[in-house]
């Protein structure tokens, strides 16, 4: 079994409005569980750092600074005793690269900033956006099954094609798209779901 989890809002606290308190730019306050539309979301962010002439530099001082939530490495640990973990986000490897390494070196699929000369954010390269269901196929493909786990519409792709999707501490608007999926409100429960499914696989000749 594939356990594919989500970063943010998850494992981890959002990034990005932790930058924006940090820097008082409350247009960083927006994450994916407010705004569906990804790219809009980020070009907010964007026009937001760039009009205060940020560098990718001052952002990561903060993002790198960023802990885990307390749990999220004994999930982890645990999941590893079961399966293959992969984290499965959209958040950005610049700021996101020293968190996977404290949740014990976990594998992040994440996107790439584009930067100036100077080092400040001008765009980004989506590795991940609209992809996420093909990097599940992928790993279907090469033999696992796959239980997902996320929190927000920006996660719908992955769950929709995991065989064994977990709504974790979902938006309404999740909810309303998996009535009747798993439902975690802490990591607990998470991994109660995902022992139950990992049995389950185990009972099917998996
Ligand atoms: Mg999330």
């Amino acid at each position: 079994m594939l356990f594919a989890i989500d970063l943010e809002g998850v494992l981890a606290p959002e990034i990005w409005p932790i930058l924006g308190a940090r820097f008082e730019l409350p247009e960083l306050a927006l994450t994916t569980r407010d705004l569906a539309d990804f790219s809009e979301l980020m070009h907010l962010r964007i026009a937001a750092v760039s009009k205060r002439g940020l560098t990718l530099k001052e952002l990561q001082t903060i993002a790198h600074a960023v802990e885990p939530y307390l749990g999220a490495n004994g999930l982890i640990g645990r999941l590893r005793a079961m399966g293959n973990v992969v984290i499965i986000s959209d958040t950005f490897h610049e700021f996101s690269d020293p968190l996977a390494m404290k949740l014990g070196g976990v594998n992040l699929f994440a996107n790439l900033f584009e930067l100036d000369p100077q080092g400040r954010i001008k765009g980004f390269k989506l590795r991940v956006r609209g992809q996420k269901e093909r990097i599940v196929s992928g790993f279907k493909s090469a033999g696992f099954a796959v239980a997902a786990m996320g929190d927000s519409m920006n996660d719908l792709s992955l769950l929709r094609s995991a065989d064994y999707p977990v709504l974790y501490r979902p938006v309404q608007a999740l909810l309303d798209e998996f009535p009747g999926a798993p439902v975690a409100m802490n990591l607990d429960d998470a991994l109660a779901l995902f022992e139950a499914a990992r049995k389950n696989l185990d009972a099917n000749g998996g």
